[in-house]
């Protein structure tokens, strides 16, 4: 399923990941709860580059598709989904070129400009 493109104004801020010289934020609501990054129940993260974490299949497209290195793997060893993803370590970075959002095969992919 594609990410929901209105899940910053209808879902909630619930948790951030460490990046690299900023947080990523992680965004949930009551039907797809935020459980840990170990888990089954990732939400979906980022908010200039948010991936749903829950649907990302672990292609890779998006992270050779980005120019500036936005992304590096992160393991989810037990989301269904995939054992991989795309981390937006670099979040800040971002030059809104939207390649990533265009590559992804499952439409998980949503670049929102501030
Ligand atoms: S929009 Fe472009 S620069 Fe931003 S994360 Fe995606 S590929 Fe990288």
């Amino acid at each position: 399923m594609a990410i929901d493109e209105d899940y910053q104004s209808t879902w909630n801020k619930v948790a951030t990941i460490p990046g690299e010289d900023c947080e990523i934020d992680v965004w949930a609501n009551d039907e797809r709860p935020y459980e840990g990054t170990d888990s089954d129940k990732l939400g979906i993260w980022g908010t200039v580059v948010g991936v749903d974490m829950d649907e990302c299949i672990g292609d890779g497209a998006c992270i050779d598709a980005c120019p500036v290195e936005v992304f590096e793997w992160f393991d989810t060893p037990n989301s269904t989904a995939s054992k991989q993803k795309p981390l937006m370590l670099r979040e800040p970075e971002c030059i809104i070129c939207r390649a990533c959002e265009s590559v992804c095969p499952v439409q998980t992919v949503l670049i929102t400009e501030d």
